[in-house]
Parts: structure tokens; C-alpha cells; sequence
């Protein structure tokens, strides 16, 4: 038996014992004629001690250790006489008494504790030395425990898990496609799913019922920070249902996470926006409604006065940031240089200063002081508070009131991360038109059913069409989304014309689909949630990476195992490929 217990077990009550651990050296410390080894396995750390008194040989080989060498020790637990409270076997440490080298280990090119000296791309390149550390390890098991509660409410929710094939048909709507050629069929290409959408509507149709999924999506993306090539969702779709059904179970799903993982209970329902809404107040469909904050719009009220800013703007909003009324020249200056950088776009910052009775502004010479404070009443400030305006066009402003708004909140310490604010989004519009290609895309996916009262504006007033779409978003993060979806062939085929395309290229892409339509299909629905960014949320952290055993880097590359790679010219002739050079 390689060990008797894990290195994270061992308290004052096995006192006596004797115990056989194996694990990785963590530390070696010497004091005075003492040895201290810490003792690391995925379970915890327990202290190995040694004095000099102890038998040569066993001095000989302690002297030979290194950081992560792996060893099996053997000895008998004994009282400490420092105790170390934040470890769990804090209380014991272990005498030693026999010891056995397992495995030597180089020296790791950084330190393997929790706050690690090595960075982003070192730890990347050495992911197995990296997830020795435990937060990562925390991370991976949140995740776990994540995954099996997925599990334990979908099935008594009489969810089936079925898995759907990762080799499939290229699509030309949503992202790009990764692709994998085929040997056999050369010249013809296999994608990876970005998601299992019509497979899932596919199991509806075949009378499924219920089905979920945590299953591996690809998207051929342009590179962001926290965006990978390759995530994870959990994937979701019921037959016979309505919006509002769909939003219960998941409701009940995101209930059951928030109770069983972080211990937290929620009695009341979601509070449920519309996209409009949403936008109009928040200037984003995905608002933290950690923090009230909400934007006013304003156009109307500042035109007229001369100040060419606000005359020349198709739109004005404002956000009022409470009791900030104090802010100095200084930090009004640095607020300013953040929203004009072109991350943020604006072209400046208008304050309004409400100090008791009397009010300050950076436009003092355009309005009078009775002017500002009705200004300030309709906006909602009161007594020391501060007003931030933008002015542009509507597209632009409003994402650059959102961002102040969240930078405003990141500031004032408003955005707490122990408290959880989900909250549904509703009422998308369908389309989305691109001046650029000067066409209609679909805002969730082609799949998505129209609200049935704006059916009859399909092909005559796409952009008012309203969508059976809903988002679910914790603190300002978009964690999942789905739609009640068409199941008729007409409606369908109606869909693509108006996204574009004709009769046989939508038969071309799209037809398997449309034709298991014609062959009773239910009327259905789904979601799918972003599992590793809802693991990251729960965990605390910004980063999705953390919670993904192999993620890659943010140039898309898998750094430990070299991927992307070239291929050797006999597997490309194989494939029938070229490549240029
Ligand atoms: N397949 C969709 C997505 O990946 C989600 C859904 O509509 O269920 O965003």
C-alpha cells in the first residue's frame, strides 16, 4: 500500500498513529538541527519533520530532496509545538521515520503555492506544474462539483443526457466554423459544432422530450481576452413548452446551483428585463443590477442652449453617481481621459456638481444655476451627488454610459463579489441589421421564433419583429441564452429568406432541418449556458481560464503542447491539401 492516508487528513485525534503519506515536496525548511518537509497531494499539506539525531540514512536522503520530488514517507503523528492555524492539519505534524524517494523532480521554473513568481506564458507552458497549485486546483473542483449538481436537478427534472457528434456540416450563420477535412472524401470538409443546436431540435422532433448536454463547443472567433477557441455549455431543450416554462426550470436549475454550491438561497423569482429596457437604462442587454445607477436620457432637456456638444448629439444620457459631489478637479480629469480612450470612445465628459444649495458644472457658461438643478431633479440627484453626461450618436453613447457606469461602480466599491444578482433579459428583437453587408442577421440564431403577434411584420418590417428570445444574466455577465424556436416549415422557410438566402442555398445548408420539420415536429425550446464562465462567476473570479484544466492562451495557442502545429507534407497530401507558403 503506497500510503495510509493523504496529506490533508491527519488531526491532534490520530495523535500516536503511525502513517504512510506520498505526495510532492512543497517546501524544505531548515531550524536549527530540524528539517521540515511540507507534504503536498491534491487532499493538502502535512509537515514531515526530522531532527539530527535522527538515523544517518535517513538524514542522507532528506539531505538529497528537492522541490517536487515525490516521496513516500512513513512516521508517527505527534502534536506540533507551532501550530499553524491556517492549515487543516495545522495541529500534527508527522516524525519521520522511513522515507523513499518515488520520483526526483528538476527544479519547477516557479514556485508551486497558492500566489505562484511565475508568469502568465511560463505557467501555461507548464500547465501540470501549474495545476499542482491550489487554487487551481479549487477551481477544477468547483467545477466538478458544478457538473454533478448540472446533473442531479436536470435528471430529476426527467432530463436525458445525450451526446451529439463533434464531426458535422459546416453552417454559414453565427461564427466561424472550425473545420476538419476529410481523408476519405477529399476535398470535403467535417466542422466542429458550435454549438448542438439543430442536433437538439432534431431529438425534439424525434420525440425526446428532454434533453441536456455538458458538451464542447468551438467557435472560430477573432481573439478577446477570455474568449477560447473551445468552451463548454450546458445545453439545453424541452418539447411543449413556452417561454415561460423554460425559464422556470432553468430558474429552478440556477436555484439549485446557487443553494447546493455556494449555499445561497433565493426565494423570490428573477426579476425579468426587456431588451429595451435593458438597453435604454443600463446602455447594455446584459446590465449588473448590483447597483442602481441607471442611465436617463436627456436629449431633449439640454438642446438649445448653445453648447454645440449637446446641440449637434443625436443623444444625451446621464448617470448620477451618489455622494460623489466631492470628486476633485483631479479625479474628474482622470475620468475624463478614461472615457475618451478608444476603448470607450467619447469625446469628453460633461459633470454637473450638486453641493447642498449650490451646483458646478463644466458647462456653467451654457446653463443657469436654476437651469442644472432641474436638470439635476430630472435625472433624480439629491444633495452631494454627481452627474456624468455623454453626448454622440445613440449606437455609440449608450456603451460608453455602461462602461462608465460599471467603472463608476468598480470605484464606489459597488459591485460586491459575494452578492449574485441574476436576472433574465426578454423581449430581443429577432434581427439585427449590418450596415455594412446591408442585410439582416439573426440577433440569437435562425432558429429563433418570431413573438407570434409580430409574426405578420416577418417580411415586411424584419427590424420590429420581436423574438421568443431570453439571455440569463448574473452581475453583468451573460451566462446563458435561448429561444422558443420555429417548428414550421413555412415559418422557417420564410427565416431564411429574410437573412438572405435563397430557396437552394437555404435547402443546401439548412435542409435536414427543414425537412424533419414536415414531419411533426413539437413545438419546443432550449438554452444553453457558458458552463466555464458560470463556474468562474461562482468561483469568484474574472477569469474563465482558471476553471479550464487545459485552456489555451489568449493568442489561441495550447503553449504546453504546441498547438496550432504545421503537419507533415504526407498527411496534407493525404488530405488533399496545400498550403501556400
Ligand atoms: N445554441 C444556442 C447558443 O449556443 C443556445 C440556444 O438557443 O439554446 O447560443
Amino acid at each position: 500500500m503506497y500510503r495510509t492516508h493523504d496529506c490533508g487528513e491527519l488531526r491532534i485525534s490520530n495523535q500516536g498513529q503511525k502513517a504512510r503519506l506520498a505526495g510532492w515536496v512543497q517546501r524544505l525548511r531548515k531550524l536549527g538541527g530540524m528539517t521540515f518537509i511540507d507534504l503536498r497531494d491534491r487532499y493538502g499539506i502535512t509537515q514531515l519533520t526530522i531532527d539530527e539525531k535522527a538515523p544517518k540514512e535517513l538524514v542522507a536522503i532528506v539531505e538529497t530532496l528537492g522541490r517536487e520530488f515525490v516521496i513516500q514517507a512513513v512516521g508517527t503523528v505527534a502534536e506540533r509545538s507551532s501550530k499553524n492555524p491556517k492549515l487543516p492539519t495545522g495541529d500534527i505534524e508527522i516524525l519521520l521515520e522511513e522515507i523513499k524517494i518515488l520520483n526526483a523532480s528538476e527544479l519547477p521554473p516557479f514556485t508551486i503555492e497558492d500566489e505562484s513568481d511565475g508568469g502568465d506564458e511560463l505557467r501555461m507552458k507548464y500547465r501540470y506544474l501549474d495545476l499542482r497549485r491550489a487554487p487551481l486546483r479549487r477551481a477544477l473542483e468547483l467545477r466538478h462539483r458544478m457538473a454533478h449538481e448540472v446533473r442531479k436537478y436536470m435528471d430529476s427534472q426527467r432530463f436525458l443526457e445525450i451526446e451529439t457528434p463533434y464531426l458535422i456540416k459546416s453552417t454559414p450563420e453565427g461564427a466561424r466554423d472550425f473545420v476538419v477535412p476529410s481523408r476519405i472524401h477529399t476535398g470535403e470538409f467535417y466542422a466542429l459544432p458550435q454549438s448542438p443546436q439543430t442536433f437538439k431540435q432534431i431529438l425534439m422532433i424525434a420525440g425526446y422530450d428532454r434533453y441536456f448536454q455538458i458538451v464542447r463547443c468551438f467557435r472560430d472567433e477573432d481573439l478577446r481576452a477570455d474568449r477560447q477557441p473551445e468552451f463548454t455549455q450546458i445545453d439545453c431543450e424541452m418539447s411543449f413548452v413556452e417561454q415561460n416554462d423554460v425559464l422556470q426550470v432553468f430558474e429552478g436549475l440556477a436555484k439549485h446551483l446557487f443553494k447546493n454550491i455556494l449555499n445561497l438561497d433565493f426565494s423570490d423569482d428573477f426579476p425579468r428585463m426587456s431588451y429595451s429596457e435593458a438597453m435604454n437604462r443600463y446602455g447594455c442587454d446584459k446590465p449588473d443590477i448590483r447597483f442602481d445607477m441607471k442611465i436617463s436620457e436627456i436629449t431633449n432637456s439640454v438642446k438649445g442652449k448653445g453648447l454645440d456638444l449637446f446641440d449637434s448629439a443625436e443623444y444625451v444620457g446621464a448617470i448620477v453617481a451618489e455622494n460623489c459631489a466631492e470628486y476633485t478637479r483631479k479625479q474628474i480629469d482622470q475620468l475624463t481621459e478614461w472615457v475618451k480612450r478608444p476603448q470607450i470612445g467619447a469625446k469628453g465628459l460633461i459633470y454637473i456638481k450638486l453641493a447642498g444649495n449650490d451646483v458646478k458644472s463644466s458647462i456653467d457658461k451654457f446653463y443657469t444655476p436654476d437651469e442644472l438643478k432641474t436638470l439635476a431633479t430630472t435625472v433624480g440627484a439629491k444633495g452631494n451627488d454627481l452627474i456624468l453626461i455623454l453626448a454622440g450618436t445613440k449606437k455609440t453613447t449608450l456603451p460608453a454610459l455602461s462602461a462608465l457606469r460599471l467603472e463608476m461602480g468598480t470605484r464606489l466599491g459597488l459591485r460586491n463579489e459575494q452578492l449574485f444578482k441574476p436576472l433574465w433579459i426578454v423581449d430581443f428583437p429577432l434581427f439585427e441589421y449590418d450596415e455594412e453587408t446591408q442585410r439582416y442577421y439573426a440577433m440569437h440564431h435562425p432558429f429563433t421564433s418570431p413573438v407570434a403577434e409580430d409574426l405578420p411584420k416577418l417580411e415586411t418590417n424584419p427590424a420590429e419583429v420581436r423574438a421568443n428570445a431570453y439571455d440569463f444574466v448574473i452581475n453583468g455577465v451573460e451566462i446563458g441564452g435561448g429561444s422558443i424556436r420555429i417548428h414550421d416549415a413555412k415559418i422557417q422557410r420564410t427565416m431564411f429568406k429574410v437573412l438572405g438566402f435563397t430557396p437552394e442555398e437555404a435547402e443546401k445548408q439548412f435542409g435536414f432541418i427543414i425537412n424533419a420539420f414536415r414531419y411533426g415536429a413539437p413545438p419546443h425550446g432550449g438554452i444553453a449556458f457558458g458552463f466555464d464562465r458560470w463556474c468562474a462567476i461562482f468561483g469568484g473570479s474574472d477569469s474563465i481560464r482558471d476553471y479550464i484544466a487545459f485552456p489555451k492562451n489568449n493568442a489561441g495557442k495550447d503553449t504546453m503542447i504546441d498547438s496550432p502545429s504545421t503537419i507533415s507534407k504526407e498527411q496534407l497530401d493525404e488530405l488533399g491539401l496545400r498550403v501556400s507558403d
